[in-house]
This record gives structure tokens, sequence and C-alpha cells, in this order.
């Protein structure tokens, strides 16, 4: 009988003892999510809420979240800098000055540049970063399409489109490829086409490429594929979903075609998903 009890006590002790321990963990975990509330409403700054706005818009927009922590601390540091912008003020065409002409002598506007400067027109505007922050861009385009791509650029900022940079060509030496890598959105960039005496679209400032990085322009070349800018690969797949991919859903396409330009994610053979221009037969209105 004695054996009998013991069991049952070591065996009650044994069940107490369990049930001690289960009350205990859980208990703690409890305790651990109590305090990490109060810990994140301590910290939560004006400045947080604005983050994490600004990582919702992100999301929202489908940007590149790639290295977070990094972002995290870039929106961050471009809250504090926020600057005020006043896009009424912001969005302008003007000549190409003196000072403009300098930037790009040599560079976009070459030496043997056939199109008169004053077919040209500078634009300054505004645009939202992969950050989701105001940034202000600047843009050499043909007088005749000057306005349309001020109001689509309008537009894209008023809708709060995602535009990595928007910026001279000339900053990168008027070297396309390194302004596509750095996924720089940009126009004017005198060259004829490969062995001909035409001169392109983009060197009468008739078409505009918008985030090109995530949207190359791929082609076949002696059977090889090709792919600008080279580091565009991760982008090729135009079905997979990433930030910033011009389709047909996508605004910047809908803004673009509704101006009357035509998009080269349309063209037969090569794609040029990056990348809007007039029809030819409207450029040979002004350019015969
Ligand atoms: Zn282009």
């Amino acid at each position: 009988m004695r054996d009998i009890r013991r069991i049952r006590i070591r065996y009650t002790a044994g069940v107490v003892c369990i049930f001690l321990c289960i009350s205990l963990l859980l208990a703690g975990c409890q305790g651990r999510a109590g305090e990490v509330i109060p810990v994140l409403e301590m910290t939560e700054t004006d400045e947080d809420t604005e983050a994490d706005e600004t990582d919702q818009m992100n999301e929202d927009q489908g940007e590149n979240r790639e290295g977070s922590s990094e972002d995290m601390n870039m929106d961050k540091e471009n809250a504090i800098q926020d600057v005020e912008y006043d896009p009424d003020q912001e969005f302008y065409i003007t000549e190409i000055t003196d000072e403009i002409f300098a930037r790009m002598d040599g560079k976009s506007y070459k030496p043997d540049c056939t199109l008169p400067r004053e077919d040209l027109k500078y634009l300054h505007v505004l645009h939202y970063d992969l950050h989701g922050e105001v940034q202000e861009g600047e843009m050499v385009v043909n007088t005749h399409i000057a306005e349309d791509v001020l109001e689509i650029l309008r537009e894209l900022y008023d809708a709060e489109y995602p535009i990595e940079k928007i910026r001279l060509v000339d900053e990168y030496n008027a070297e396309d490829e390194l302004s596509m890598e750095d996924n720089n959105s940009s126009s004017f960039n005198f060259r004829f086409i490969s062995y001909t005496t035409t001169v392109s679209k983009h060197g009468l400032g008739l078409a505009v490429d918008i985030n090109p990085l995530y949207n190359p322009y791929v082609k076949t070349v002696n059977g090889m594929q090709s792919v600008e800018p080279v580091t565009a690969e991760p982008y090729l797949d135009r079905t997979a979903d990433f930030p910033c991919k011009i389709d047909e859903n996508d605004l910047c396409y809908q803004l673009f075609t509704e101006h009357g330009f035509e998009w080269g994610g349309h063209w037969q053979g090569s794609k040029d998903y990056q990348h809007f221009e007039l029809p030819s037969e409207k450029i040979r209105e002004w350019y015969p």
C-alpha cells in the first residue's frame, strides 16, 4: 500500500511539476510579448511614422525593397532631410541656355550633331524615387514633345509613380550603357542609327526611356540575345512581378500612349520595354 501511495505522490508531483513548467513558459512568452509593445510605442516618433508610411507607399507601388535594413536607414535620412517642393514652381520648360548647353556640349550634343540647339528644350521636374522621396529631375527633349513630356511627368509625380533618376545623360558622359545601368530615365542623346546617316529618335530628342534597368532593350544580334543594359538580366522575364515593370497595365505606358507615343514593348522581334517614341510618320513631318 505504501508503495502504491508513493507512486501516486510521485505521479501527482510529476503532473504538478509539468503543469507549473507549462504555466511558467506561457507566462514567460506573454511577458516578452508584453514588453515589446511598450518599447515600440516609446520609440515610435513622427519620423518613424513617416518612414512607415513611406514603406507602405513603396509596397503599394511594388517597389524594390532589396536590402531593407539599408533602405530603412536611407528612408530615415531622407525623412530628416525632407525638402518642401512646390510642384507648381518646379515643373517648367526653358530654352537650352548657355549654362545648360555647356553641360551638353561635346557629350549628348556631339560635335557632329545635326539637330539645331533651338529644336531642344530643357525640362525641370520632380519625381518620386524608389524610396518614395521627392527628387528634382532634368531632361532635354525635342521642342515638339516638351509640353507632352512635362505633362506626363507631372501626372506620374501626382500619382507618386516611382522613377529612380531623371538626370541629364551628360552626367554619364553621354554613355547610354552607364546611364541605363544606373536606371536613369532620359531622352536626348545625339546619334545616327548604326551604319546610316539617319538620326535616331533619341538623337532628335523624340524618344524617352523610363527606368531602363527594370525595362531593358532586348534584341537578337547574329543569333545571340543582347540585353541593354547588360546588368538587366534579372528583369528579362516579363511575366514575373517586380518593381517598376512597364507593361500595358502600367501608368507610364498609359500616359505616353495617350499622348501619341508608341511603346518599344510592342515592337516585333526586338523589345525595348523602357522606350517611348513618336511614330515615324509624325517625325517625318518635322524632319523629312
Ligand atoms: Zn530608348
